[in-house]
């Protein structure tokens, strides 16, 4: 009698592979993807994003289209996503500026408790609407919009004043290592300190109010790359109210870029989930990949090579 539930259970470990879920009985974490605008091939890059949720099980994702730059304004008027209803609002956007009734609803639901990441170009947007660079902290701007932060070379922080430095940019895109300074945070707590990202754009100068602002990872920005000699804001996370921003600079995607890109790196991959997680319940149950990158070398999911 003993032995048969044993080999059940055993079979039921058997299956919890690659990909599955990794906690049944847990809660999952309701996402919304806003989406439908971007300098960026945001076609692929937000399918590319569900499905990399989807497949840790932690997640039930939700995606919101907005209207065309060019959209007549009735569209924009029945384009009313319900913030409310999902833990974690996740913009690949960035495009026109939301109606004031969407950002009326986005301020009250972060302020409320909600909470939100930001992916690469989605720190570029919304040029203007204070509360969200309030959010953001630290965003694709010129170098009169607000203060900068970086590490300097005795990796110690510093806040260069708006309108000292350059502005918001990037250099040559290239594969370059992320550096985790927040060891404790549980996003990066069981990962390499150091790992190598495969070639992507590397923000530099990024710009805004920079207040209450939580590094969590940097990547140096090689002069020789064209960007600035000092270590820059990978990721970080702003308090907001009640609710929390996260921002993942890297995720360059163009319409032409072809595998791997940065969506293949499994190290990007896997602080991408576990941000999404974490921002909606402080915890981190993602396992590290076996596959994870180390110092030295990229690691990119071969099934995604198309
Ligand atoms: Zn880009």
């Amino acid at each position: 009698m003993s032995l048969i539930p044993s080999i059940i259970a055993a079979s039921a470990l058997t299956l919890v592979g690659v990909g599955a879920a990794i906690s049944t009985g847990q809660k999952k974490v309701t996402v919304l993807i806003v989406t439908g605008q971007n300098n960026h091939d945001w076609v692929r890059s937000t399918p590319i994003i569900k499905d990399l949720l989807d497949e840790t099980g932690r997640f039930d994702v939700s995606v919101s289209t907005t209207p065309t730059q060019d959209a007549p304004d009735d569209a924009w008027n029945d384009w009313s996503p319900k913030f409310e209803k999902y833990d974690v609002v996740l913009s690949d956007y960035n495009g026109k500026m939301w109606p004031e009734p969407v950002k009326k609803d986005f301020i009250s639901y972060v302020s409320g408790g909600g909470h939100v990441v930001l992916v690469h170009a989605a720190n570029n947007a919304f040029g203007g609407w204070s509360e969200f660079e309030d959010m953001a902290g630290l965003l694709w701007r010129g170098a009169d919009k607000g203060d900068r932060l970086y590490l300097d070379e005795k990796e110690e922080l510093v806040r260069q004043p708006k309108g000292e430095g350059p502005g918001g940019g990037h250099g040559a895109g290239h594969s370059y290592p992320i550096v985790t300074r927040d060891e404790q945070n549980p996003i990066f707590k069981d990962l390499p300190k150091v790992w190598m990202h495969v070639s992507d754009e590397l923000y530099h100068a990024q710009r805004g109010p920079a207040k209450d602002v939580h590094i969590l990872a940097t990547a140096f920005s090689s002069k020789e790359s064209g960007g600035t000699g000092v270590h820059e804001p990978m990721v970080w996370w702003i308090p907001y109210g009640k609710g929390k921003i996260i921002t993942l600079v890297p995720g360059h995607l163009g319409t032409n870029d072809k595998y791997p890109t940065t969506y293949d790196c499994v190290g990007f991959r896997t602080v991408l989930q576990r941000s999404v997680e974490w921002v909606a319940t402080d915890k981190v149950t993602i396992p590290k990949p076996k596959n994870f990158p180390t110092e030295d070398k990229t690691s990119v999911v071969p099934e995604a090579a198309k």
